[in-house]
């Protein structure tokens, strides 16, 4: 319990939101945009993850590291650079620092137009239906969980010694030479971007191969892609243990080898922030990774606590968050004549890792609808080729997309990319998969020429099936 709690006697309010992050914000804001009392507490910035160590400034290093391609290519189309350009990580980061700060207020006013308490504390559940947080305990009819998830690192010995996500984006100085260890979206697209903002990257993965939950093409053919663009991927490969050395960091590897590094980045996971939340107090189950175990409506072991996000236990991204948070929102506060939203369909997620070229998908990979359409019934089309891009930039850098259809009801229930903007281009695919879009939908639909999207309305010959 929060020992600046008074007894006083608690708040009345409709809707208690722990967690000020993706879920949080839109739970909040919305529901008191319906008239609902709301409070929120967010113990970090508002924001949460996405917004202050996630997805957003994220994004900023990648178009930063993408710069350095660009500056390469420059050369095949006719430019002249002179000088090699050169990174100023510092300003850099504080334009990133001062983007994100605008966004933190951004978020406030989202918050306070609607009229929902803000409480700048960590908040804790008293019992099932008291929150307490900034020095006073709040009663509420409806409590959601949205307080996200944090980095988790394996207890390999010095691991202390390792970064989490959370420190890349503040790093100083620079790291020459920096160790990413883990497979996962996270590793992989810091791999990229420090690779690209000049870094020399080596990345250990534990496993035989990187991305475990996409597509097996795709998982080989960014690695390639991955490879040309110079960072050092060592698969099948454990870290056992690390110490600080005279020259930086000396880590020691399952096969023997060892390593030196500026920096070690421990990519390895995330767990969702529920310790001394009092959610057992308050009868909430949890699993055995810690995340709270909700039903199709998020709704808890307990009927009035629900949970979205990164603190339950399904798909980690924030569109998946805010849309879980709407329907709470328009289950406990119907709008009136607005029939409520849908639980997501969590098997035409579109997502994106955005690697240095990005992957973008959608829908089953070829194993997963294999497994769910009958193993005969999947056909497969496959394409690979040089973008027009790099025809003049002197890269070498391939594109590849892949489509598996449901051979009985011509379905689309895959569509994968790797290349350049596959994230944008996968989502208006999302639409019409979610649609139900068929093969003959796709091949009725003309093309944008010249561009790499065309190729997915023109793979006419099945490569399998
Ligand atoms: P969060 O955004 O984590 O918010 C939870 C908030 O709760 C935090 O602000 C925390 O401080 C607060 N909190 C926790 N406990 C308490 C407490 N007891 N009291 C008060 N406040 C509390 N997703 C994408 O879709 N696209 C991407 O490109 C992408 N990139 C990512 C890159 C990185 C490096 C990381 C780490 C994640 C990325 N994600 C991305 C995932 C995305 O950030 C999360 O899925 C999303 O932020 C989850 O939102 P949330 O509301 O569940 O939690
Ligand atoms: P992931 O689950 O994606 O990857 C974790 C990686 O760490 C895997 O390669 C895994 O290996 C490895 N690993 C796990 N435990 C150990 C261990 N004990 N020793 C060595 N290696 C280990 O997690 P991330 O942290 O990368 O990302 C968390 C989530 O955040 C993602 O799942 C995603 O939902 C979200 N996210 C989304 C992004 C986006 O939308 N672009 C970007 C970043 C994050 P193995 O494969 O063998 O299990």
């Amino acid at each position: 319990m929060d020992k600046k709690a008074t007894k006083q006697q608690p708040e009345e309010l409709d809707l208690f939101v722990i967690g000020g992050g993706s879920g949080g914000v839109r739970a909040a804001r919305m529901a008191a945009g319906r008239g609902a009392r709301v409070a929120l507490a967010e113990m970090g910035e508002l924001g949460g993850t996405c917004v202050n160590v996630g997805c957003i400034p994220k994004k900023l290093y990648s178009y930063a590291a993408g710069y350095a391609e660009a500056f390469e290519e420059a050369a095949g189309y006719g430019w002249d650079l002179g000088q090699a350009p050169r990174l100023d990580w510092g300003r850099l980061k504080a334009a990133r620092a001062q983007e994100i700060h605008r966004l933190n207020g951004i978020y406030q006013s989202l918050l306070e137009g609607p009229g929902v308490e803000i409480i700048r504390d960590r908040a804790t559940m008293v019992d099932a239906h008291t929150v307490a947080a900034g020095g006073r305990h709040w009663r509420a009819k409806h409590v959601l969980i949205a307080t996200g998830g944090r980095p988790f690192k394996p207890p390999v010995p010095g691991h202390e010694l390792a970064l989490v996500s959370d420190d890349m984006f503040d790093l100083d100085p620079f790291p020459k030479r920096l160790v990413v260890v883990g497979a996962g979206y996270i590793a992989c697209e810091m791999a990229s971007i420090f690779n690209g903002l000049g870094a020399q990257v080596t990345l250990l993965q534990r496993g035989a191969h990187m991305l475990g939950a996409f597509d097996e093409d795709v998982r080989s053919f960014v690695a390639a892609e991955m490879g040309k663009t110079g960072v050092d991927i060592r698969l099948s490969t454990q870290i056992t243990s690390m110490r600080r050395g005279n020259g930086g960091l000396n880590l020691m590897l399952d096969r023997g080898q060892d390593l030196q590094a500026d920096a070690v980045l421990m990519a390895t996971g995330r767990v969702a922030n529920t310790d001394d939340l009092g959610l057992e107090a308050a009868g909430v189950k949890l699993s055995d990774r810690g995340a709270v175990v909700v039903d199709a409506q998020f709704r808890s072991s307990v009927p009035h606590i629900f949970a979205v996000g990164d603190a339950s236990s399904r798909l980690h991204l924030t569109p998946v968050a805010l849309a879980e948070a709407m329907v709470v929102v328009d289950m406990l506060f119907p709008e009136a004549g607005r029939s409520p939203r849908q639980a997501p369909d969590y098997d035409f997620v579109p997502t994106a890792v955005f690697t240095h070229p990005n992957i973008g998908t959608c829908g089953y990979t070829e194993a997963q609808a294999r497994a769910q359409l009958g193993n005969d019934n999947v056909s497969v089309y496959c394409t690979e080729f040089k973008p027009l891009r790099h025809t003049l930039s002197g890269r070498s850098e391939r594109t590849f997309m892949k489509l598996l259809v449901a051979k009985d009801s011509d379905r689309v229930v895959g569509l994968h990319m790797v290349g350049a903007d596959a994230g944008e281009i996968v989502q208006g695919f999302a639409v019409a998969m979610q649609a139900g879009a068929t093969k003959a939908h796709f091949d009725r639909t003309i093309g944008i020429h010249p561009t790499a999207a065309e190729e997915f309305v023109t793979m006419r010959v099945p490569n399998v099936g």
